[in-house]
């Protein structure tokens, strides 16, 4: 029989395999807590340290043993739930899955109540608990990531690159969360820094620069079921890779190729070949065309009926090129 702590070191497994792991459901938990301000801060590429600080609604004390027990969630209560998610979380996992291999000190205080509480949990286990002054919000840090499970901490990469990937998915969360503003600090140094002004153009003209944001076609196109907002590029903005080219679904950063094909496809005729547009686009489709309970990280999701959702995504794409008189544009190149 294998006993409780193996269990949710197991189980963690699966959702925590990096640092990046634990960015993403703190930032996430943050978010679905209503913070519009959330700081990361990370110390070798997060292996020794992240620190996850928002100004959400924070965990009221007697909730907090709760909040960290596998499967506890306050976001849903019923199988129906599932089709309706509107929140990031649901699985009522991540809290749990990085104390078992972490060592964890939460600090927060919920809205509704007078002080806050400092707690720490060290490989799942809650070692101590105690009330605190905190100001509003919550404040998670997770130190010495793996230090239970050294085949996990072997399996790193080196800090830069961890850092990389932290920040490259801040990015991504920051552009579908333009209400947010989110704060990057790597090793002391600020590396990232949105607006946090509630326009998507803000973020973007931030992260790749203002030329870019001069170069790019809104996206406003509805063919029912489905829905694309955000923004292509003109021709002036062809890449030769796809990294610029992100999708979400639903509001939910996904990875999806056959997506990206489609709006490869969506310029022929207009870009010359193994040139890929930059795209930041979001979809939106209801909830039963998708599977996103399909893994636990969450990036991948399976999109029923995904012929004719890409056949439908590429027809708003070229309808909206050929909008924006992009052959005119292109007169204008050179
Ligand atoms: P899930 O997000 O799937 O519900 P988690 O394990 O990530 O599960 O979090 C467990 C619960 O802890 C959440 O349902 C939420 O009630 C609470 N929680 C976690 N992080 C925060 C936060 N930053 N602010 C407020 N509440 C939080
Ligand atoms: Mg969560």
């Amino acid at each position: 029989m294998l006993n409780n702590e193996t269990i949710n070191k197991i189980a963690a497994g699966e959702v925590i395999v990096r640092p990046v792991s634990v960015v993403k459901e703190l930032v996430e938990n943050a978010i679905d807590a209503g913070a519009n301000q959330i700081t990361v801060i990370i110390e070798a590429g997060g292996k020794n340290r992240i620190t996850v600080q928002d100004n959400g609604c924070g965990i009221a004390y007697n909730e907090i043993p709760l909040a960290f027990k596998r499967h506890a969630t306050s976001k849903l209560s019923t199988i129906d739930d599932l089709e309706s998610i509107e929140s990031l979380g649901f699985r009522g996992e991540a809290l749990s899955s990085v104390s078992a291999v972490a060592k964890v000190q939460i600090t927060t205080r919920f809205t509704n109540e007078e002080v806050g509480s400092l707690t720490l949990f060290e490989g799942g286990k809650l070692i101590n608990q105690r009330v605190c002054a905190y100001n509003r919000g919550t404040e998670i840090t997770v130190s010495d990531l793996f230090y239970n499970t050294p085949a996990r901490r072997k399996h790193m990469e080196k800090d830069k690159k961890e850092e990389m990937i932290v920040r490259d998915l801040l990015e991504k969360i920051a552009i579908s969360h333009p209400r947010v503003r989110f704060q990057l600090s790597c090793n002391g140094r600020i590396v990232l820094d949105t607006p946090g002004t509630g326009k998507v153009i803000d973020v973007v003209a931030g992260l790749y620069g203002i030329d870019v944001a001069a170069n790019l076609i809104a996206l406003n196109y509805e063919n029912k079921p489905m829905k694309l907002a955000g923004f292509v590029g003109n021709l002036k903005t062809m890449r030769n890779h796809r990294d610029d080219q992100v999708f979400f679904i639903n509001g939910r950063y996904i990875k999806n190729s056959r997506l990206a094909q489609a709006l490869d496809e969506a310029y022929e005729g207009y870009s010359m070949k193994h040139q890929h547009p930059l795209g930041i686009i979001f979809m939106t489709l209801p909830g039963r065309m998708l599977d996103i309970n399909i893994h636990p990280a969450k990036t991948e999701i399976k999109i029923l009926n995904e012929s004719l959702v890409c056949l439908l995504f590429k027809q708003g794409i070229r309808e909206t090129l050929r909008n924006t008189n992009l052959i005119v544009e292109l007169g204008t190149v050179d």
